[in-house]
């Protein structure tokens, strides 16, 4: 029998929480699943560095609330208690005390003097005093951080004419070190070692100030946040016995040794190493790699992805790219315009087992490393989907009432709920795989001759090539869809959303700017006004209310290759012009009525606007001589739970960091 899986964990603020499922990892051999095991770990051990990264009171402040949460014994059903709850996990959420998106420092719903009772009313010895301060002092000092909105407001300040860096809260400068300073000392570094090969200055360090002399701290072991990175280095050592390869294996020596180091030349051999390594079934990250946190985009939030190959993901978009030829060939684009060689791209798709640091709990779809431009232009780089996260959000919207409000009726609701994410994988693929790589320009043809309305032509020219190919019976010979139905979930979901739903995310008033909103529409409302004599697709009313209908889905696609045809045509040609009119007829206007209502009933299903994921948890089980014989996945940790364990079993770092 198949168990219910639940994907809605907690909601709370603008937050909601999901768990995602990890299909194929029981399947994987113990040794592939003992590596897994040790890089999860290590994924878990870094959850501290990120904290102190992102403010310099974040730990004291997330182990105060904390050492509430647990201890204390008045009324925890009061609205005062509920909203230091709430305000727990959104710290969780953020890592921190200011929005992981947004930024801005978030404000507690309770009281300054509710929070000073709790303090006094915890036993002392769970608080995370320093020295010989006491309840009250720690309250003195916590008390600005948390409750006035004008110390600390934003954790990276990255526009205005201020100081960026003294004006960020968060920590990878120390104190009293202006942006001036900071820029001409890496500056200096640039001119002082000049190079083809340039490492990434700054990328693993805090930039202090002391005794008037500017130095790096290096976060490595022996440097700055050593208590977190050398168990995570231990459980590196273990990982790397399990190893499924030699490059494996010296891929995560290499880290290891970088760990040790701190030498930047040593990271660049590990990401090349690690570029190169496209056979492994198991793949991770592991350390400093982003640096959107930074104002002046040097230094690295600490972040883990531990992951294996999807080989059925994979194997789909293989399958499409080696027929690329006869995708190109029956494609309804003129003979002019085809290509006589083709070559497909096959996507790489991976399955997550664990996230860390700052891909926890806010997660990306997918991942595209190394960031140093002189790796990426020599060795390339890696690019991979995560299918296992796109399918968690996609469950969770079917529960979040957004169908029922803007689909027709049961019989596409259930279309939908049946194929709609088999159809959007398959159309991204599509897109991805065979779409960007169709067709050619006429000789002597200028690529830049469609400027400004370029990129809204090529993203429709892919979705076209998707969309036309989508309900082709050749999906179904090549066993990427299960039946001939399939492709109208699709249909659907994309004329639903190109003439109405995703105009939610646009100001009321404004025109579609995006590109590949643009395309979007520009497709949905030419077939739409195309087709319009013959109803293949209309608007129809109910309760004042306004829905897409689709009257006719063989119809829409011959529309769809039609429009592919002309897209192909403009490129090809550089029809400046007729590109410039498409777009502008169709892709960028918006009915005001139809704006102001769609906006309003989307805001009355009350949506997170963000979401995260809570991890499994891995447990190792041994047979009666301790022997391990498997590692299993248990999928039933809350968020709280989850969160109160990894502070208790990976806490490494002290409450000050300097
Ligand atoms: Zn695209």
């Amino acid at each position: 029998m198949e168990k219910e899986f639940n994907y809605l964990v907690d909601q709370f603020a603008d937050l909601q929480v999901l768990r995602y499922e990890v299909p194929g990892f029981e399947e994987l051999s113990l040794k592939q699943k003992l590596l897994l095991y040790h890089l999860s770990e290590a994924a878990l051990m870094g959850r501290d560095i990120l904290y102190d990264q992102n403010c310099r009171y974040n730990l004291r402040i997330r182990r105060t609330l904390e050492a509430i949460y647990i201890h204390y014994d008045g009324d925890r059903s009061c609205a005062d208690f509920q909203a230091l709850e709430v305000y727990l996990k959104r710290v969780w959420f953020a890592n921190g005390i200011h929005h992981h998106y947004a930024e801005d420092k978030f404000i507690p719903a309770f009281s300054a003097d509710y929070f000073k009772q709790l303090l006094s009313s915890v036993s002392p010895e769970y608080l995370p005093l320093v020295d010989d301060e006491t309840p009250e002092t720690l309250f003195g000092k916590l008390y600005p951080i948390m409750f006035d909105k004008n110390v600390m407001p934003k954790r990276t300040v990255q526009s205005g004419d201020v100081d960026w860096v003294q004006s960020s809260a968060n920590n990878y400068y120390g104190g009293g070190i202006s942006q001036t300073e900071v820029e001409s000392f890496y500056g200096k570094m640039k001119i002082d070692s000049p190079s083809d090969v340039p490492v990434s200055f700054g990328l693993n360090s805090r930039l202090v100030k002391e005794n008037g002399t500017i130095k790096e701290k290096v976060w490595k072991v022996g440097g700055l946040y050593t208590k977190a990175i050398e168990p995570i280095v231990a459980e590196l050592e273990k990982a790397a016995k399990y190893a499924e390869n030699e490059r494996q294996k010296d891929i995560i020596e290499t880290l290891v040794s970088y760990y040790k180091s701190g030498d930047l030349k040593t990271f660049d051999a590990y990401s090349i190493l690690w570029v190169e390594d496209t056979a492994s079934e198991v793949d991770f990250v592991n350390g400093f790699i982003e640096t959107y946190g930074d104002p002046l985009g040097l230094k690295a939030s600490w972040e883990s992805v531990v992951d294996f190959q999807n080989h059925p993901a994979t194997e789909r978009t293989k399958v499409i790219s080696s027929n690329a030829q006869w995708f190109e060939d029956h494609s309804p684009v003129d003979n002019r315009f085809k290509k006589k060689k083709v070559k497909g791209v096959s996507a790489k798709v991976i399955t997550v087992a664990m996230l860390g640091g700052d891909c926890y709990p806010s997660t990306p779809i997918g991942i595209n490393l190394p960031n140093a431009d002189w790796i990426r232009k020599d060795y390339g780089s890696k690019s991979v989907t995560i299918e296992n996260i796109m399918q968690a959000y996609d469950k969770a919207a079917q529960g979040s009432g957004f169908s029922e409000e803007f689909v027709w009726s049961g019989a596409e609701r259930d279309l939908i709920k049946k194929y709609g994410f088999v159809t959007d994988i398959l159309h991204t693929d599509l897109h991805e795989c065979l779409g960007h790589g169709s067709g050619q320009l006429l000789a002597g043809v200028d690529s830049d001759s469609l400027k400004a309305y370029a990129s809204t032509l090529e993203e429709a020219r892919a979705d076209l090539f998707g969309l036309y190919y989508l309900a082709d019976p050749k999906m179904k010979e090549l066993g990427l869809v299960p039946d001939a139905e399939a492709f109208k979930a699709g249909y659907y979901k994309y004329m639903m959303n190109g003439l109405m739903t995703q105009l939610v995310r646009i100001e009321l008033g404004k025109n579609v700017e995006e590109a590949h909103m643009r395309n979007r529409q520009l497709i949905a409302k030419w077939v739409y006004e195309q087709g319009k004599t013959e109803h293949v697709v209309e608007w129809r009313k109910k309760n004042g209310k306004n829905y897409v209908v689709i009257n006719d889905y063989l119809r829409l696609r011959e529309l769809f290759g039609q429009l592919l045809a002309e897209v192909q045509r403009i490129k090809s040609e550089g029809d400046y012009e007729a590109g410039r009119q498409l777009v502008e007829t169709y892709g960028v206007r918006i009915d005001l009525e139809l704006h102001k209502e769609v906006k309003e009933r989307y805001e009355k299903l009350h949506l997170s606007p963000y979401k995260g994921f809570v991890n499994p948890v891995m447990r190792l089980m041994k047979d009666a001589s301790e022997t391990i014989v498997d590692v299993k996945l248990d999928y039933t940790e809350s968020y709280t739970e989850q969160m109160l364990r990894y502070s208790k079993e990976y806490s490494y770092l002290p409450v000050i960091n300097d």
